[in-house]
């Protein structure tokens, strides 16, 4: 069976398998789309580790072939170029389905608006489809977005949110939203086996730092690196709770396979609340960087804090992070290091 070569990402995976082995998910025929993307290839290697058999599915719209290319030898594994908002063309009956695809960072949801509202309504409708057909287990990938500006800090599961249902985060918020009660009506209306889970900014290594694709951790992590200034937006005093990829992983596959996590939502997330301005100290620091830190204006509707209650993962999973912000930015920068010659714009 073929590895992933880097060290940080293979420590990672046997950290996540060393907790639980997941012996449940060993001969499994599961379905991951958006594989190629940063969650969904940690996914497939932890998975296909544990003994499944992956299909991944990606149309490559923010994925990167570079992520999952290691696995192409790997008897277990088939990837498919597809786009889960139209019909999906798939033989193979599932056990489990995740469903992962979606543009996720902010600036590329809002240039491509339309794909995203697609991809998490049409494409969450296919998947329920074939989850159904298969009478698969399906779990959705949401987020701590649909809180929007949220007006409860730490933000348990039951709290509405505060959103702007037009505002330029709409498409990704809404349909994310929308997701959630489709999924939500699937279980009530058809007994379908479903799980939610909400997942916090969650960062490490294969996070792109490019262009529209890039978020906080992995630009500020990217730009310290290459000497270039940190860009701060507004006076960095907004907050996120960040994650570390193993605990987000182990949370998803916890969520995937207790009983207990049945049609349930659950939030994923670390509850340490750093604002954005400690965040660029602590990756200048620990990069020992000449790059300064520039402020810039801050994008519309961009939520002042989030921290995650994560009390229900506790109770129902018995999971909660395990990596500090300090080690988990350590383990990203010594990936970072020897990945610096990686062409991120490479589709091939
Ligand atoms: P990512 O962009 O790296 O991965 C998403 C993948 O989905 C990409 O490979 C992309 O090409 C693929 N995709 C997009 N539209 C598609 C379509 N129509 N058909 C097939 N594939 C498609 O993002 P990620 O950070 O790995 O996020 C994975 C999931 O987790 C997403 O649903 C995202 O909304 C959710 N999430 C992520 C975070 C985070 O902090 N990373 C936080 C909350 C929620
Ligand atoms: N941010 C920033 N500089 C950047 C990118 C992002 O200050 O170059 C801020 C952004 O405004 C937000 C936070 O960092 O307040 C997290 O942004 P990210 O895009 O990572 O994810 P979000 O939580 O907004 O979806």
């Amino acid at each position: 069976m073929s590895h992933p070569t880097h060290p940080i990402i293979k420590n990672g995976i046997d950290e996540v398998l060393s907790d639980t082995h997941f012996p449940i998910l060993n001969d499994s025929e599961i379905l991951v789309t958006g594989g190629a993307g940063f969650l969904g290839s940690w996914l497939c290697d932890i998975m296909l580790e544990a003994g499944a058999n992956i299909t991944c599915v990606d149309n490559f719209s923010t994925g990167l072939n570079a992520h999952i290319s290691h696995l192409s030898k790997n008897e277990n594994f088939k990837g498919l170029t597809m786009d889960v908002s139209r019909e999906l063309d798939l033989e193979t009956r599932f056990k489990y389905i995740l469903n992962l695809a979606s543009i996720a960072s902010p600036d590329a949801y809002q240039k491509f608006p339309t794909e995203t509202l697609l991809t998490n309504s049409l494409g969450t409708l296919n998947l329920l489809e074939k989850a159904r057909k298969d009478d698969a287990t399906l779990l959705i990938t949401s987020t701590s977005e649909i809180y929007g500006d949220a007006q409860i800090i730490p933000t348990p599961e039951d709290y509405w949110g505060y959103v702007n249902p037009v505002g330029i985060r709409s498409p990704y918020d809404v349909s994310k939203r929308f997701s959630e009660a489709l999924t939500v009506a699937y279980h009530r209306q058809y007994g379908l086996d479903t799980r939610i889970v909400r997942i916090f900014n969650t960062y490490g290594p294969r996070l792109r730092a490019d262009g529209i694709y890039g978020r906080a951790v992995s630009r500020f992590l990217s730009q310290a690196i290459q000497g270039e200034d940190l860009t701060v937006y507004g006076d960095g005093s907004q907050t996120r709770s960040f994650t570390y990829v193993t605990d987000t992983t182990r949370g998803i596959l916890d969520t995937l396979t207790q009983k207990q996590a049945s049609g349930e939502i659950i939030n994923i997330g670390n509850p340490d609340e750093t604002t954005i301005l400690e965040l660029a100290d602590i990756i200048k620091n620990l990069t020992d960087t000449p790059s300064k830190i520039t402020f810039h204006p801050l994008p519309q509707d961009d939520p002042r804090r989030r921290r995650p209650d994560i009390t229900k993962a506790k109770n129902i999973l018995k999971w909660e992070p395990q990596v500090t912000l300090i080690d988990g930015l350590k383990r990203t920068i010594s990936w970072l290091r020897r990945t610096e010659n990686v062409d991120y714009e490479s589709k091939t």
